[in-house]
């Protein structure tokens, strides 16, 4: 496949390891870019960018903090984003706090769920570790809000019939390798072992 074949670039967060090349893409091949409008307006300039601090994070974390901060990503965006929209098979689904835009997409077909850096496989920036693991705080901009976003989406998936079917069996999320099958499940167990869920709620 070509760049000029893709029908879009769905970004699941402003922040440049995800939305670097995007303009270089729309730009070079005309692929459209997608993002949520709360990160599109960050990424077009509109409103100001929160500036990352590297608080409790590690060094390298310290200095990945400051590449964002000189070099944010920036591209138009073609078409913003709300809670609810679907891109093709995919839907949109606004989890806020790791940015203020960051979003899930599900895809329906293959129930497959794309987190972003809301729902990790690894402790970014380099470091891969077999389980899972909850944003990194120094590139998080409001922890309690994205613990919440987790929480309600996976709420949201609890209540089937009362609101969207939320499910999915697969997780790829933004660093780390994909969680094949059973990823719901597993998700949850880790979220009552973190104390994101409470260990007796039905989620
Ligand atoms: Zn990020």
């Amino acid at each position: 496949m070509w760049p000029s074949e893709l029908t879009g670039v769905l970004l699941t967060h402003r922040h440049s390891d995800h939305a670097g090349n995007a303009r270089w893409l729309r730009e070079k091949f005309g692929v459209p870019v997608f993002a949520h409008r709360a990160d599109a307006e960050i990424l077009e300039g509109i409103r100001p960018r929160p500036v990352m601090e590297r608080g409790e994070g590690s060094f390298v974390a310290g200095l990945l903090a400051k590449v964002e901060n000189r070099w944010p990503a920036r591209v138009p965006v073609d078409r913003a984003l709300d809670d609810g929209d679907s891109v093709g098979s995919l839907e949109v689904h606004w989890t806020p706090g790791h940015t203020e835009g960051s979003v899930f997409y599900r895809h329906v077909h293959t129930r497959a769920l794309l987190s972003g850096d809301t729902l990790l496989t690894a402790v970014p920036p380099l470091v891969y570790r077999a389980g899972l693991a909850l944003p990194y705080p120094t590139f998080t901009g409001d922890m309690a809000r994205a613990y919440e976003s987790i929480r309600a989406f996976q709420s949201r998936a609890a209540c089937r019939g009362h609101t969207r079917d939320v499910a999915y069996d697969h997780l790829l999320p933004g660093h780390g390798r994909p969680l094949w099958n059973d990823a719901r499940a597993r998700i949850v167990d880790f979220l009552r072992e973190q104390g994101i869920v409470a260990a007796n709620s039905r989620v």
